[in-house]
């Protein structure tokens, strides 16, 4: 990455090694969405992103994206909102009612907080299953041994239809073995999406079948915080 790029170069540099990945692995051109992570910049830095075009954006934490968002949408009404941070269950209203996608259900009072908000808010909000692919104690996402239950306890007793599983690799480790693992999963699952690759390692995601990468410095610049 160029810090001395600004971001839509940068936005540019990403979208053509997306195209060129897709390429490669013989997929579809378009059949990866990038995600701009906008986490931690502000509207100025996010606005040239939106003029150079880019509609889909993730951010990681409720009330910071309600604070900037609410305000852009004004003038860009077709973004499309991506949580990609995990949600409490007292803030589920907001996030569903801000939000297009959640790609971080991972327990069953999450998933059921969701669907009475989109019951009572008649809203539709595509959702993501994340999955703990690394096993980590201190990382969030359903544990391998608990997928098959969770899907089902979404489908039979949330009725929510999941659309794919999202995952975040162990840092240390090279991902691809990772990324296989969440197209295996979501293979066997019949689910269509798979939310996995970032700034490092998109992609490397998409020979794997990513449906959405999620991608923040690359584009945005190095965070002040995660
Ligand atoms: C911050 C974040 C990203 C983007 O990270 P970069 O390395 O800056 O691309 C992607 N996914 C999740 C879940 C994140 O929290």
């Amino acid at each position: 990455m160029s810090e001395t790029e600004d971001a839509p170069a940068r936005l540019e540099t990403v979208r053509k090694a997306i195209r060129r990945a897709e390429r490669t692995a013989g997929r579809p051109e378009g059949a990866t969405t990038l995600v701009a992570v906008s986490k931690t910049f502000g509207p100025d830095e996010i606005e040239p992103v939106l003029v150079a075009g880019h509609r889909v954006f993730g951010e990681n934490r409720v009330q910071e994206a309600e604070a900037k968002w609410l305000t852009l949408r004004e003038r860009y009404a077709d973004v499309e909102l991506h949580l990609i941070g995990p949600l409490q269950s007292n803030k589920a209203a907001e996030a569903v009612a801000l939000f297009d996608v959640i790609h971080t259900v991972d327990r069953p009072k999450i998933a059921k907080a969701i669907a009475k908000e989109m019951a009572e808010q008649d809203r539709a909000v595509r959702l993501f299953v994340q999955v703990n692919v690394g096993e980590e104690a201190q990382k969030a996402g359903v544990a391998l041994s608990e997928l098959d239950a969770f899907l089902a306890a979404c489908r039979d007793d949330y009725g929510l239809a999941i659309e794919g599983l999202m995952c975040i690799p162990p840092v240390d480790e090279p991902p691809a073995p990772y990324f296989a693992l969440l197209q295996k999963l979501a293979k066997r699952h019949g689910l269509a999406g798979l939310s996995m690759g970032m700034s490092a390692d998109f992609a490397e995601a998409i020979p794997f079948g990513a449906t959405h990468v999620r991608v923040g410095s690359a584009i945005f610049g190095t965070r002040p915080r995660p």
